[in-house]
């Protein structure tokens, strides 16, 4: 089974890919997290995107494509993945459709994450990550249960993103809406996109995903 969690930024996709990953045993192919794993590698392509992701912009669609390309053909996604943050662009998703059907693959499920903008810039001032494992946290909604410990992995160091920056996050927003948003005429007219309510409490959103996934 493969899945698009498709949703502008802080709408929960992070969250809930890790829980799918967890009870279905597929990997969350997050370009976001890929992306600041270059840059913290100080690598060629970590130096090359570092200015355009702090900004808030999107990273050219040849830049991604090669990106998931390869990370989609890697063993572990052979029974299916969980795309967080790909595509975001219309070339983004008709490259990933020739790519999945030169493999005689198919994306199965995309699901939207269906937000009232306001109340996400407040769940993303405050988020924080888990330096090792990118678990995501918040100061106020979200906090681990053992106070400085992530739950997931036990990593005691948390990072707060750049990008969640009052400037970066306004540009993020224009991205989602201006580029990411026409996406989703493009899966609805396939008859594979559903909906779930992204400002419910966590648990429900992934009680709804389980619905549509099962
Ligand atoms: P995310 O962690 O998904 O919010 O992504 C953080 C940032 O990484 C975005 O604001 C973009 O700069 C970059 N990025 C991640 N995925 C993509 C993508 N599919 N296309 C272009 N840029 C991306």
């Amino acid at each position: 089974m493969n899945v698009i969690l498709l949703g502008p930024p802080g709408s929960g996709k992070g969250t809930q890919a890790k829980r799918i990953e967890q009870a279905h045993d597929m990997p969350q192919l997050s370009t976001g997290d890929m992306l600041r794993a270059e840059i913290a590698a100080d690598n060629a392509l970590g130096r090359r995107v570092k200015g355009v992701m702090e900004s808030g912009k999107l990273v050219p669609d040849d830049v991604m494509i090669t990106l998931i390309r390869s990370r989609i053909r890697m063993p572990d996604c052979r029974n299916g993945f969980i795309l967080d943050g790909f595509p975001r662009t219309l070339p983004q998703a008709e490259a990933l459709d020739v790519m999945l059907r030169g493999e005689h693959r198919q994306i199965d499920h995309v699901i939207e994450f269906e937000v009232f903008e306001p109340n996400l810039i407040e769940r993303l001032f405050g988020r924080f990550t888990c330096c090792n494992c990118g678990a995501s946290y918040h100061e106020r909604y979200n906090r681990p249960k053992v106070e400085g410990v992530c739950d997931v992995c036990g990593a005691c160091e948390f990072i707060c993103r750049a990008d969640d920056r009052p400037e970066a996050i306004k540009t993020r927003f224009e991205a989602y809406r201006r580029q990411t948003a026409p996406l989703l005429p493009y899966y609805d007219r396939r008859g594979i996109l559903q909906k779930v309510d992204a400002m419910a409490d966590i648990d429900t959103v992934t009680r709804q995903i389980e619905t549509i996934l099962t």
